[in-house]
């Protein structure tokens, strides 16, 4: 008896937002749950994350830098966890581990629900090719865009991002392309760089970006990144990733405890908070 336990596991983990994110879904939902960070030595996750399940955990989500040994850990994955290579979400039961990836979706329902943008029939434009682009690939190719071109810095890994996911591209276009080679004004345009975080800003052509155009950058702070700036100056609707990072959340809790939470409350509190 007594409390279901969950918790996240990161390196670093001290300013994850989930515990608090987890802990208003409960109380929202009325769910018996405890959620804890759990710092795990960079060689000792796995050992970690079996040990929390050993002792009754139930799942953990599952942040930088081990969402790949995740992944590895797992003994059955989710198509969309698959698809990612990645796992965010871990669910513990009788021995086995589930590994999930919620990450993409979570994006998938900012833009829809969170912004009120649809995503099918628009042109995509999806920027970087690493782990958060890999793991959009899936969630927005399910939303059938008319089209989704993926420009990244090391063009290669676009080229094979674009390579795995052509099966499932439907009719919709999917293309490699170059940042500044972009064709005309795009729906949607997502940072999924880490440029961000250095104060970088891909070299992108202003032209991608006109008035309807959404701009999500999947990073997020108190200021607006440079990203953002340089959209909203080209008259883009920005957007930073705080969206993603609830609605993610909304769906592992999902996956634990088959009900989804509100996000819209939740998300405006952490606003206030950043
Ligand atoms: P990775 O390290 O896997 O990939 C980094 C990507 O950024 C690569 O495509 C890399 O290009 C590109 N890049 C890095 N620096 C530059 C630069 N100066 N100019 C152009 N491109 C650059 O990181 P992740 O995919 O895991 O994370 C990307 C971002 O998404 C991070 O900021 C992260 O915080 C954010 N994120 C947000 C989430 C949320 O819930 N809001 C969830 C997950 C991630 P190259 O291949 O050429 O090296």
């Amino acid at each position: 008896s007594g409390a279901a336990r969950y918790c996240v596991f990161g390196n670093p983990i001290a300013h994850s937002k989930s515990p608090d994110i987890h802990a208003a879904f409960a109380a929202q939902t009325g769910q018996d749950l405890v959620y804890e960070r759990r710092l795990a030595a960079l060689d000792g996750f796995a050992a970690a994350a079996r040990q929390f399940a050993a002792a009754g955990g139930r799942g953990a989500n599952v942040t930088l830098p081990f969402k790949l040994e995740a992944c590895a850990l797992a003994t059955a994955l989710t198509m969309r966890a698959q698809a990612a290579g990645a796992v965010n979400t871990l669910s513990f039961s009788d021995g086995e581990i589930h590994g999930d990836n919620t990450d993409g979706d979570g994006l998938v329902a900012d833009i829809v629900r969170n912004a009120g943008v649809a995503i099918a029939g628009k042109r995509v434009l999806l920027l970087g090719a690493g782990g958060a682009a890999r793991g959009a690939m899936l969630p927005l190719l399910e939303q059938r865009p008319a089209e989704l071109s993926v420009a990244n810095r090391t063009q290669a890994k676009a080229d094979a991002l674009v390579r795995q996911f052509a099966p499932l591209a439907g009719a919709g276009r999917l293309q490699a392309c170059a940042f500044d080679a972009a064709g005309g004004v795009y729906d949607i345009v997502i940072n999924a760089t880490s440029a961000s975080l250095g104060g970088a800003l891909p070299p992108l052509a202003p032209g991608v970006f006109g008035r309807d155009t959404l701009a999500l950058d999947m990073m997020y702070g108190a200021r607006p990144t440079v990203f953002m700036d340089f959209a909203a100056g080209h008259g883009a609707q920005v957007r930073d990733g705080l969206g993603m990072l609830v609605e993610q959340a909304a769906e592992a809790f999902l996956v634990w405890r088959g009900v989804r939470p509100d996000t819209g409350a939740v998300l405006a509190s952490l606003r206030a908070a950043l």
